[in-house]
């Protein structure tokens, strides 16, 4: 049965579409989508969006009455090659419970480590998952050091890999603060320059506690890079003393550059995302950075992640835009992240419960909010992605101790 509708054998109309996705509230504000719409698949894509579809015309229908319906989420700051990494985890499980359908992992792999990534990560999970690969041959097998030994940035190496590889590694990746280039300095990055340079991809540079500084850092930046950890509270942080965001940073993203949120464990400040949005400064994207230690909290989850912008201003429509079209935009995959007709039918369903939350960023300073996204139902190119049981976490996956005290005390666990 394909997407037309035929007649039948017994004269009867067979149905146009597989499913229909009826009563909820679209929100895809970059397809330039929104309002009390029915969302109709067939073979696996977007077939139609629009108000009151005839349920006659689909197979099944969802009733996503009292749900808020999006485009799949797109996170553009995961980890997740688990079992070769210490700070992966798998995608799969966590999709089914929180909408995101794309994954960028960045970093995870390097030269090194991608072969097993590709093969192993990329090719057998039920989500879409691509790459940046790290400019260190040896990725993220460990926490950090992996700049430390200049031996293992081969850019002649990592170049080949890419060339390779280009449906999966969508960029280069480099962390640049005091531990992962222990010893060498911003070499790091000016390496990991040439490496995006010579590939022609977005390099996405991670900034948090210097040295480097972040005057060593801006010059390296070009439009279409990404600076992840944008709302961090370490000593690289955008925002000056003066509570003003660096009009060096400013400029560039005038040109180009993205401001990705990235929370993580360590990376995500409220009074530098307050500082920001006081001068207007969003986040171009928002996400979550989710790894071994940052899925235990504070930072949980991508839908978490964005109910924290909710409590700090944010309407539902800048906040999905920027888990959508944004960072789909900035991966170079427009057709992703969107409900248009003729899109892949990642969709997501969430409820917005209306409560009296205290969310929390990495140094446990909390904040009021009084709305939380909940994803209700995840699908993937048309199907439903079941809801199955997490893995145990690592051994070393053991979050600082002011989170861990913190967070227990907030789940009575
Ligand atoms: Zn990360």
């Amino acid at each position: 049965m394909g997407a037309n509708a035929g007649t039948g054998a017994n004269g009867e109309i067979a149905p146009r579409y597989d499913t229909l996705i009826a009563g909820g509230v679209v929100v895809d504000p970059g397809a330039g989508l929104g309002g009390r719409l029915d969302v109709a698949i067939a073979g696996g894509r977007i077939a139609a969006v629009a108000a009151d579809i005839d349920p006659a015309l689909a197979r099944q229908t969802i009733d996503a009455g009292g749900r808020i319906v999006t485009p799949g989420l797109v996170d553009l700051h995961t980890h997740v090659y688990w079992g070769a990494t210490y700070w992966g985890i798998e995608a799969d499980p966590v999709a089914a419970r929180t909408g995101v359908t794309t994954w960028l992992d960045v970093g995870s792999a390097g030269a090194y480590s991608f072969p097993g990534f590709r093969e192993w990560i990329a090719e057998r999970s039920a989500v879409r998952v691509f790459a940046l690969l790290n400019l260190s041959s040896i990725g993220l097998i460990a926490p950090t050091w992996e700049f430390a030994n200049p031996d293992y940035c081969d850019i002649g190496l990592a170049e080949q890999i890419v060339a390779a590889n280009r449906d999966v590694i969508l960029g280069i990746k480099a962390r640049i603060d005091r531990n992962t280039t222990r010893g060498v300095g911003i070499r790091a990055l000016e390496l990991a320059r040439e490496l995006a340079d010579k590939v022609d991809l977005p390099l996405m540079t991670h900034i948090g506690f210097g040295p480097p500084s972040l005057d060593e850092v801006v010059p390296l930046l070009r439009p279409g890079d990404i600076l992840t950890h944008c709302c961090t509270g370490g000593d690289m942080k955008i925002v000056g003393d003066d509570g003003l965001t660096r009009a060096d940073i400013l400029g560039l993203r005038e040109r180009g550059l993205i401001l990705d949120v990235g929370h993580g464990t360590g990376s995500f400040s409220f009074a530098s995302a307050e500082a920001m949005l006081e001068q207007g400064v969003l986040p171009d994207v928002i996400s979550s950075d989710i790894h071994q230690l940052a899925v235990q909290g504070p930072m949980f989850d991508l839908p978490t992640t964005l109910s924290k912008f909710l409590a700090l201003g944010m309407t539902v429509e800048q906040v999905v835009e920027r888990a959508t079209s944004r960072p789909a935009a900035a991966m170079r995959r427009p057709d992703l992240g969107s409900l248009r007709p003729g899109s892949a039918a990642d969709v997501a369903l969430f409820e917005l419960v209306e409560g009296d939350y205290t969310f929390h960023d990495v140094q446990m300073i909390p904040r009021r909010g009084t709305q939380r996204l909940v994803n209700t139902l995840t699908l993937v190119d048309g199907e439903p992605l079941e809801r199955s049981e997490e893995r145990p976490l690592q051994p070393w996956a053991v979050l600082p101790e002011h989170q861990r005290a913190a967070i227990s005390v907030a789940t009575g666990e």
